[in-house]
């Protein structure tokens, strides 16, 4: 993997679940801000190395200053949850959309190279699967439209004005310091149910799919991405593997060692039924190769939980 080395970097949700991943594989070789209102992260979680700076994104004299003399940002900070978007759509919108235009109007302004979060909410309940990049956009939720507005601008941004952008539509991501609870992913959620003896709920029959991507492959594909010649582009950043739901509970079942029982409760309305990234565009053009399997994976997340 070409690295990154002795560059000024600068992530937005740096105390979050990508953002610290993030922070904690370039602070070796380079210098690294991490900006955190610590909403959703915590500050124990950005390493001691970097610099933390707490503050809002919406700050756009805040941003102006923490971007000078800035080579790459790798925007990471978002309301990150679907439900919350769909309670609070104008908060959403002015967190993950206006922030970010203002984030690229400074990218543009200053020449750095700007590394988005877009999401694979953007293609709502798609057609066909695996999912490719050129497939119809009909997101079912404020995130969703949110993240394909932000998605397209960067690649406008590079058409307009050569601003130096890539967009990556993470699938579902997952592993160490991912939240749990309500708004926390259905790993998180079903380690936690596991590890305490209760029972893993399952929305509806479980048949519905997703595409599980660990975290340290969603690391390699942003760092890929900081390098890349093939800017302007935004990429599916998943395993490219589908697993439904319930194979998924029990997989946990099992590697938890546990007594839990896996429950099948009401289906989650409007939940997108089949979903997994064609990820051969981000194979071909930035030189993606997930490795972590989703059992390796699932184990670093009991590891985390059980103390290890
Ligand atoms: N899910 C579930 N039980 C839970 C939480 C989620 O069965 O306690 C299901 C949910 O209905 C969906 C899938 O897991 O089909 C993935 O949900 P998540 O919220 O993690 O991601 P998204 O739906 O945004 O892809």
């Amino acid at each position: 993997m070409t690295a990154i080395e002795e560059q000024q970097i600068l992530i937005t949700g740096g105390a979050g679940f990508v953002g610290s991943h993030l922070t904690e594989r370039l602070i070796e070789d380079n210098d690294v801000i991490a900006l955190d209102d610590l909403s959703a992260g915590k500050q124990d979680d950005v390493p001691e190395k970097s610099t933390f700076k707490q503050g809002d994104i919406c700050n756009r004299d805040f941003l102006d200053e923490l971007t000078d003399d800035i080579d790459i940002v790798f925007h990471q900070a978002a309301v990150v949850s679907v439900q919350r978007s769909i309670e609070n759509p104008e908060t959403c919108h002015e967190v993950n959309t206006d922030a970010t235009l203002h984030l690229l109007e400074l990218a543009r302004e200053k020449d750095f190279r700007l590394v988005l979060a877009s999401s694979a909410a953007i293609y709502g309940q798609p057609e066909t699967v695996p999912i490719s990049e050129n497939d119809s956009k009909t997101p079912t939720s404020p995130y969703g439209i949110d993240k394909w507005t932000i998605d397209r601008y960067a690649q406008i941004y590079n058409d307009l004005y050569d601003t130096e952008t890539v967009a990556l539509r993470y699938f579902n991501i997952y592993g160490p310091r991912q939240r749990g609870g309500d708004y926390g992913g259905v790993i998180s959620i079903f380690r936690d149910q596991a590890l305490a003896g209760e029972p893993i709920t399952v929305d509806g029959d479980g048949t519905q799919t997703r595409d599980f991507v660990h975290i340290d492959d969603v690391v390699k594909a942003n760092i890929l991405a900081a390098t890349t010649e093939h800017t302007g582009e935004a990429y599916n950043i998943g395993r490219g593997q589908q697993t439904s739901i319930a194979e998924l509970a029990e997989t946990i079942q099992t590697l938890a060692n546990t007594d839990s029982e896996v429950t099948y409760t009401e289906p989650r309305p409007g939940d997108i039924e089949e979903s997994v990234a064609d990820i051969s565009k981000a194979r071909e053009e930035l030189g993606f190769e997930p490795t972590v399997s989703l059992e390796e994976g699932l184990e670093t997340v009991l590891e985390e939980a059980r103390g290890n």
